[in-house]
């Protein structure tokens, strides 16, 4: 099998077979799956296909190693953990070449990515170690009150293609460092850097005598029917899922019937605002950030533009200039500053959703096209004179299209910023600290980013309010996810 856009060297070593109780192999079914370079079409290599039979198996070594990963000192844990990002560290480029592979961002975006990993499991393996506990008088006096930590029990982790590293990392890291084993359904577009990182960790386990069935690795082509008998399953204690509101809404059904502990990372529509006492170039520089990266295929991606009206047309110079210099192609050339987008569909979608807004009015200022060639590539866009009822800025669009919106009072602008089902993130340019202030109190969102593009962070919690999740990832606050709480009267 030809692989066009990975060294040797990184192919010859990704693992392509299940993960269940420490080895790798193929699916009971026999099935495989292709897995391609959505820059060049191309398959990059044939992966197992994990069906329910292997979902249950792997449940059943993760259920056997419950007991014994409870038991491991948390030391021990952290050690583990250290040594994964030591590993991590030690591999950045193979698994960048792997992220930018099949996913298709430019190498420097992924390189940025796999030290973003990295740094979860890092973080948690520090935490690892500082999990509390309380212990007090009742205030009525009589008797004394202990609160314990203990570890949920086995979790299944469902993760999105967009972020192949970071979203595994996210979830494994504080899953494991809380005493969890652990389940991963990788997404069926990139599992590859998954099986990468989940190899680092099973030769850790081994090297250390620690529990084989601590970590199972699922790619699979049907995800319904892998999850359904997993989430059925009264061995399963947790699930937490990162990827779309419409399919988190179906987990968050299935979980309800066993009451399954979960933890939600979903949809995004997040409003970038600029103001008119912004520093505008540094508003366009935190806008292509904000915007651009992956191809905006994030979930913290600005969706929307609501700039200020006596500011707007020098923002909008400013982004279509920036769009205009970016440079689409393969990820792994140099020189590339946007890649392509996952699949065709997506491709599909995001013109569809610029012609409809150009239908309505919108006028395109750089961009606004599919280039010829192979691979899945939408030019970057930007559209203004947009209207709020534009597909562009009411749906997520998870492509290069940056819709700019005008608005006169800093009311209007918090009430079209929340005017969505969403809330995961919102950014903000002023340099007011008053308005700050008042943004914090009103815009309805788990993140807030203040003249900046970036908000993530390791040692930060993660996540959105209303339709974009429950929990928090990253932080003291992501490995409470993964404990339950046992409060002890004595
Ligand atoms: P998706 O279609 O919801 O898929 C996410 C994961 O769920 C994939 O592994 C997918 O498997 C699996 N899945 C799909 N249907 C399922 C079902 N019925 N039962 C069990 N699992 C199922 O989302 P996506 O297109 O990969 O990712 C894009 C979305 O993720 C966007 O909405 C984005 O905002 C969101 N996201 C959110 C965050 C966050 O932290 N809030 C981060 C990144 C992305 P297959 O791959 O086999 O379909």
């Amino acid at each position: 099998m030809s692989t066009p856009t990975l060294p040797p060297t990184v192919a010859a070593h990704v693992p392509t077979e299940l993960l269940i109780d420490g080895v790798w192999r193929p699916a009971a079914s026999g099935r495989r799956f292709e897995v391609a370079d959505p820059a060049t079409t191309q398959v990059l290599f044939e992966v197992a296909d994990a069906g329910p039979e292997d979902a249950l198996a792997a449940l059943t070594a993760a259920d056997s190693a419950r007991e014994e990963w409870r038991a491991v000192s948390p030391r021990a844990r952290a050690e583990l953990l250290r040594a994964v990002f030591e590993e991590m560290r030690a591999h950045a480029e193979d698994l960048a070449a792997l992220v930018t592979a099949e996913g298709g961002k430019p190498l420097a975006e992924s390189r940025a990515e796999v030290a973003y990993a990295a740094d979860y499991v890092r973080w948690y393996s520090e935490q690892a170690v500082r999990l509390d506990g309380l212990a007090r008088r009742a205030p009525a006096g009589g008797a004394h009150q202990l609160v314990l930590r203990r570890p949920v029990g086995p979790a299944l982790l469902i993760t999105p293609w967009n972020f192949p590293i970071a979203m595994i990392a996210r979830k494994m890291a504080p899953a494991l460092a809380a005493g969890c084993p652990v389940i991963v359904k990788p997404a069926q577009l990139a599992p590859l850097t998954t099986a990468y990182v989940a190899e680092m960790v099973r030769a850790e386990l081994e090297a250390r005598g620690l529990p084989a069935g601590v970590l199972g690795i699922l790619p699979s082509s049907s995800a319904g029917a892998l999850t359904t008998p997993l989430l059925a399953d009264p061995r399963l204690r947790k699930l937490s899922f990162t990827g779309s509101t419409e399919v988190g809404r179906i987990l968050l059904r299935s979980a309800a019937q066993s009451v399954l502990r979960t933890s939600m990372e979903l949809g995004g529509n997040a409003p970038f605002l600029v103001f008119d006492d912004a520093d505008i170039p540094a508003a366009v520089e935190g806008a292509l950030a904000a915007k651009m990266r992956n191809s905006g295929q994030t979930c913290v991606a600005a969706n929307r533009f609501l700039v200020h009206e006596s500011v707007a047309a020098e923002f909008t110079d400013g982004l279509t200039a920036a769009f205009d210099r970016l440079v689409m192609g393969h990820g792994a050339t140099p020189g590339t500053t946007a890649g392509p987008l996952i699949e065709a569909a997506a491709v599909e979608r995001v013109a569809a959703a610029v012609a409809a807004a150009v239908d309505g009015g919108a006028r395109v200022r750089s961009g606004g096209h599919r280039p010829r060639g192979a691979g899945y590539f939408y030019a970057p866009t930007v559209l203004e004179n947009v209207s709020p009822d534009d597909l562009v800025v009411t749906e997520e669009v998870f492509g290069p299209v940056a819709p700019v919106m005008t608005f006169a009072t800093e009311g209007e602008a918090v009430a079209l910023a929340n005017g969505t089902e969403f809330g995961l993130v919102a950014y903000a340019y002023t340099r007011d600290v008053g308005r700050v202030m008042r943004l914090v109190e009103s815009v309805e969102t788990g993140m807030l980013g203040i003249n900046r593009g970036m908000v993530s962070d390791a040692s930060a919690p993660f996540g959105g309010v209303k339709s974009s999740g429950l929990g928090r990832e990253g932080g003291e606050a992501g490995i409470e996810e993964y404990l339950e709480t046992v409060y002890v009267a004595l």
